[in-house]
């Protein structure tokens, strides 16, 4: 329908190097699309020139928007926040590098025409991305699906459209550090995916080192599930049984010689110890986090959100 709004967010993270490309395929995608669109892009403080190319592209052409964080927060709440500049009565979010095609949000508007608020991008290939991104990526959705509390599908990105509905109860969520794609199985609605397929990045790395998929990955368990919890309650199974063990076979045995297992006993549950520390310790920090109650992000400026009137535009 011509009067429907759809809002893209896109996340940028130093993408000088595709950023431009990025815009003019959306700006051409848009351009033969019947109903209307909003691009909003999210800098989330690169420090490259992203921001400058953005700004360009924005002086020229009233679709774009441009949301601009203080600093570096992060992927997810680089979506968060864009998404409470959107208007649009559905809203699609993709990634910054083209990996994402375009050309699949028609039949995502298809599917939320047909009553869905949600439509999840399900990754039927993966291009360009390394073996051990694609293995471990596929390792933690399986593991997630045994934990969590809810039913997240399988090889699901950030990519999806959403209705207005569906955006409204997302954003009263306020977790600090949030895992998208848990949140918005977790709000309910009809849900839907649609296939794709994952295009190699059009230029520039990842912007997620290992270090940042650990950290999506400890948040997206510690804030869908309980269970490695209850882990560290059964460990202590583990000292005391075999504590029971050691003592009985010393004195089954009267065998002084029981210094190796004592020391193997020990360094075991030395590390069972450690290991349920750290899990505690994954739990309480986001406690903390959520208790220290600082603005989840900063937004330094914004530009294009004004009601612009430069003549005519497609
Ligand atoms: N991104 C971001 N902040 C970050 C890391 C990434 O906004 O701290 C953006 C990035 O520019 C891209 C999207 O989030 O548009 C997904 O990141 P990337 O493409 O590097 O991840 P991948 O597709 O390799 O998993
Ligand atoms: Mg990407």
């Amino acid at each position: 329908m011509k009067n429907e709004l759809i809002s893209i967010v896109l996340p940028v993270f130093n993408e000088e190097a595709g950023i431009q490309a990025t815009i003019d395929t959306l700006l051409n995608y848009i351009e033969q699309q019947e109903e209307k669109y909003e691009l909003i892009f999210v800098d989330d403080g690169s420090k490259d020139k992203s921001v400058e190319i953005i700004k360009r592209a924005l002086a020229q052409n009233d679709h774009i928007k441009l949301v601009e964080f203080s600093r570096n927060f992060g992927h997810q709440l680089a979506i968060t926040a864009g998404l409470e500049y959107t208007k649009g009565d559905a809203v699609v979010v993709m990634d910054a590098d083209l990996q994402d095609p375009p050309e699949v949000i028609p039949q995502m508007i298809k599917k939320w025409r047909e009553g869905y608020q949600i439509v999840y991008g399900k990754r039927m290939q993966r291009d360009g991305e390394t073996i051990f991104k694609k293995f471990t990526a596929k390792m933690f959705y399986r593991t997630f699906q045994k934990l969590a509390t809810i039913n997240m599908p399988l090889d699901t990105g950030d990519f999806r459209l959403m209705g207005r509905r569906a955006v409204q109860q997302l954003l009263k969520l306020h977790e600090k550090d949030p895992f998208v794609r848990g949140q918005v199985t977790w709000i309910g609605f009809k849900q839907t995916s649609v296939l794709y397929h994952r295009q190699e990045r059009i230029a520039g790395e990842t912007k997620y080192p290992l270090s940042k998929m650990i950290k999506l990955a400890v948040d997206g368990i510690t804030s869908f599930s309980m269970k490695p919890l209850h882990f560290v309650n059964l460990f202590s199974i583990v000292p005391l049984a075999s504590g029971v063990f050691s003592l009985g076979y010393l004195i089954a045995t009267s065998n002084y010689s029981f210094a190796s297992i004592g020391i193997t006993v020990l360094l075991f549950t030395l590390g069972l110890l450690m290991l349920s520390i750290g899990i505690l310790g994954s739990y309480l920090g986001r406690v903390l986090d959520q208790v220290n109650n600082r603005p989840r992000y900063i937004v330094s400026k914004t530009e294009g959100f004004e009601e612009r009137n430069k003549g005519i535009h497609h």
